[in-house]
């Protein structure tokens, strides 16, 4: 098995330290998960693994779809690997929008492919415009998963703020759950060190 959390680490997408998260949180860790996606072998590597995880449960896949930006880099590399064409969906006045000319056939089955699943807000919007568009979503995959929504062969059950369709796999190579404070209840602050704001929104 692939030490998903070391290449992580190796590639400077998971930082230690003290952070405050988008949602106005603090936590010791932080990912930054474009960067593990800098080195096209590292993203192959990691494509590949997803890959073999999506095949062995012999789920059918024709297309990769996934929710620009984020999601854009991960999904290419996972459909090289499946072998499928890719397609993306990104925001056009604020709605999800398959644009660009893409269209899907109807009972395509399509999988939605993000960089990291958070609540899974960003593909259960992609997944929406595929089934509007008459496509059939077949299952969700990230590279990595930040434990709020259960993965396949995951112990832990979803939590309330998943928004993916429980009835519908995840694929995903890793859990990264890291402890999360309110900022009053924060013992990284009472050790006296600032928290620091990550480059962008990616925990
Ligand atoms: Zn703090």
């Amino acid at each position: 098995m692939v030490d998903i959390e070391g290449i992580y680490r190796e590639a400077g997408a998971l930082l230690e330290g003290h952070f405050l998260l988008s949602s106005g949180k603090h936590s010791p860790y932080y990912l930054q998960s474009a960067r593990v996606l800098e080195d096209p072998k590292r993203a192959q590597l990691l494509a590949q693994e997803l890959a073999r995880l999506i095949e062995e449960s012999k789920i059918g896949v024709d297309t990769v779809c996934s929710p620009a930006i984020g999601g854009l880099l991960a999904g290419y590399e996972l459909a090289r690997a499946l072998g499928v064409r890719f397609i993306f969906t990104e925001r056009h006045n604020g709605v999800m929008t398959l644009r660009r000319g893409f269209e899907v056939a109807p009972g395509e089955r399509v999988l939605i492919c993000e960089d990291i699943i958070t609540t899974g807000g960003s593909a259960l919007e992609a997944a929406r415009e595929i089934e509007d568009q008459g496509g059939r979503v077949v299952a969700f995959a990230a590279l990595a998963n930040r434990g709020i929504c259960r993965r396949e062969g995951g112990e832990e059950p979803s939590k309330e703020e998943c928004r993916l369709p429980r009835e519908k796999p995840l694929f995903a190579l890793a859990d990264f759950d890291f402890p999360i404070y309110d900022p009053h209840d924060c013992p990284l602050c009472a050790s006296g060190v600032p928290p620091v704001k990550p480059g962008s929104r990616g925990s």
